[in-house]
Order: structure tokens, then sequence, then C-alpha cells
């Protein structure tokens, strides 16, 4: 049995290498995402994991992975948006994710970028580095007189949830299926549209899909209080970026926190002193009240290491049974 990594991270690849040295497998990487200009790559292997943002919408991909005999796609993340899921379909192509790396790398983000909109940290630290160290207009409010507003309250939402109110805060939520269990860390409201109103802090934690792109759009925007903040530490398209933009500039939400973009092709590169041709993100970027973060969530040590050992079991499994415990796909 060969399998093919691609897009192995630096991260990855001591983990990979145990994988393989544990389970007896060869595992090659790609520095590539897969691509209709990369698919041959995969070519003479029996199994292939991937680890990427750019959405695989060209139907040659899948055609070809179909034609080397190929019988699934595994990716090394828990959103799996970037895959065609009828094109998978058509091409026999099982698809699996890892479902829960570590839920608190993602929901530690949201709470450290939280911590740092409502202390005011990068106004401070702008501040401090100008020799500026006066405290005028920059008063905090503390997390335990905050109520946080989380919509979906799966995995992270939920690892979300319980570290915030570990640090005291009221917690309300809303999930278009709520868990019970989760009754005496958060208090389920009837809407969204509830959460926005009464929430000091709105953390999003939903899977993109069509019912929840632009979730966050003027209209919603406009329910938030004027002293909120908005986290998006799950995907980029769950906001109306634009409208996003229009809202902080009007002063109609105190201050955003994203860790996904609409569009993040330029993750995990270095761009400095480089053309970078994302208006979007510049016009956020010269803001002090948002920060931003390159898709980080995932990155810790527990997450990296249970993305590759949950993946590429997912694919042995797949070979040796026709299915896995982690498949996504419809069957
Ligand atoms: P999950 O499936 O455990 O939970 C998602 C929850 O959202 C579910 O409870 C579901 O019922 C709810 N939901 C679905 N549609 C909804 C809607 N319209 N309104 C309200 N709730 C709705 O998923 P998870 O493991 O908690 O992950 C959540 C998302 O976080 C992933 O899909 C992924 O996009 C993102 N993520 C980001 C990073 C990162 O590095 N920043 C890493 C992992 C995951």
């Amino acid at each position: 049995m060969r399998l093919l990594a691609y897009h192995a991270f630096e991260d990855e690849l001591p983990e990979i290498h145990k994988w393989s040295e544990t389970n007896g497998i060869e595992v090659v990487v790609s520095p590539n995402l897969l691509t209709a200009a990369t698919v041959d790559e995969a070519k003479g292997f029996d199994g292939i994991s991937i680890q990427q943002t750019e959405r695989i919408s060209d139907p040659v991909v899948y055609q070809k992975l179909h034609e080397f005999g190929i019988r699934q796609i595994s990716t090394r993340t828990a959103g799996f948006d970037v895959i065609d899921l009828v094109q998978a379909a058509k091409n026999h192509l099982i698809i699996t994710n890892v479902p829960a790396y570590s839920p608190y790398a993602i929901a530690e983000l949201a709470v450290a970028q939280t911590l740092q909109l409502t202390r005011h940290l990068p106004q401070f630290n702008k501040r401090f580095a100008n020799q500026d160290f006066r405290w005028n207009g920059l008063i905090s409010r503390e997390i335990r007189s905050l109520t946080i507003g989380i919509i979906g309250t799966g995995r992270i939402g939920a690892t979300a949830a319980e570290l915030f109110r570990g640090l005291g805060a009221r917690v309300i939520g809303f999930d278009v299926y709520p868990n019970p269990q989760l009754g005496n860390i958060l208090e389920y409201q009837e809407t969204i549209e509830d959460v926005l109103k009464e929430a000091d802090v709105v953390s999003l934690h939903t899977p993109l899909m069509a019912a929840t792109r632009h979730m966050i759009d003027k209209d919603n925007l406009k329910l938030m209080k004027k002293d909120a903040y908005l986290i998006n530490v799950a995907r980029g398209a769950l906001v109306n970026t634009d409208d996003l933009i229009a809202a902080l500039e009007n002063g109609q939400i105190a201050g955003a926190a994203l860790d996904a973009f609409e569009s993040e092709w330029f993750n995990n590169q270095d761009l400095s002193g480089k053309p970078f041709n994302e208006p979007q993100i510049t016009k956020l970027m010269a803001m002090d009240n948002v920060l931003l973060t390159p898709h980080i969530g995932f990155y810790t040590k527990t997450a990296v290491k249970n993305m590759v050992d949950v993946c590429l079991d997912s694919v042995v499994e797949i070979l040796q049974t026709g299915t896995s415990v982690n498949r996504v796909d419809h069957h």
C-alpha cells in the first residue's frame, strides 16, 4: 500500500513519518495542493490525503482520481467544503474528514481573540510601541460581566462555551440542533437574531454550507450591539465581508477577529514586500479594532498530530473495508 499526502506542511512531516513507521505503510508527501494541474501526481498510489482551503472545483480532478483507481479523498481537516461532493459521488470517491482533531485548538483561539479585543490589547500594544503610555479611552469590560453568543454549538462551539463559562461569562447560543447536554453551560435562544441582539461577543462555529453562507450580513450586523465584537474562527464565507467592513467603518459594531476569509490562497506564505491584491483584507488590516490571523485555529501540536493520524487511518480503513467511520459523503 502506498499513499500520497498532498500539501503537507513542515509541522506535519514528522507526524507523517511516525505514522508511516508505526503502520509500515509508505507515505509520499507532495508540497502541492490537489488541483487539475497536480492530480497526475496521484497516479500509481492506492490512496490520497489532502489539506487545503482552496476548493477543488474542476471535475477533471475527480474523474482522473477515479481513472487512477483511487477510491477516496481524505482530508486532514474538519471542514470538507473544499470538496465537491456531487463530483466525488459521480466518480465513486468516498470522502472522509477528521471530525474532532482537537476542538480546544480552535476554541482557545476564539477565547484568546475575545480577550485581546475586550482588553483592547492591539490598541495598547500600538500605543506602547509609540511610547504612548496613556490609558484614556480604552477602559475594558471584564469577561464575567459579558454575554458570549455562540452560533453553532457542535464540537468547537460547545468547547468554546465551556471555556467562556470557565472564565465566568454568561453564555447564550443558537443551533439548528440544540444539544440538551449543554444545558448547564449555555442558555439556548430561539433564533440567531436573539443571540445577535443580546451578545457582547458573537462567536461563529457552524460549518460552511448553502444555508450558512453569509449568515452574517448587513441585516444581521444591524442587530448586534454597538459595543459588541464578532469572532469568526470557522469559515470566511459565513460572513459577508463587505457588509462587515461597512459595519466596522460605521461603528455599528466595536471590532472583529477573523481567522478565516472568503479567499485564503495566501495562507502560510511570506508575501512581505510583495503586491497583495486583496482589497477587503487590506481594508481590514488598516483597522486597529480588527484582529486577523491566517487560519491558525487548527495549528497546535495536538491538533496536527491528530489530523495526520486520523486521516491516514481513515485511508487505510477505506482501502481495507470499503468505508470509514469518518465518512462524510452521503451514502
Ligand atoms: P460540528 O459539526 O461539531 O458543529 C457544527 C454545529 O453547527 C452543529 O451543531 C450544527 O447543528 C450547527 N449548525 C449547522 N447549521 C447551522 C445553522 N444554520 N445555524 C446554527 N447552527 C448550525 O463542527 P465543529 O467541529 O464544531 O466545527 C465547526 C466549524 O469550524 C467547521 O465546520 C469548520 O468550518 C470550522 N473549523 C475551523 C478551523 C480553523 O482552523 N479555523 C478548524 C476546524 C474547524
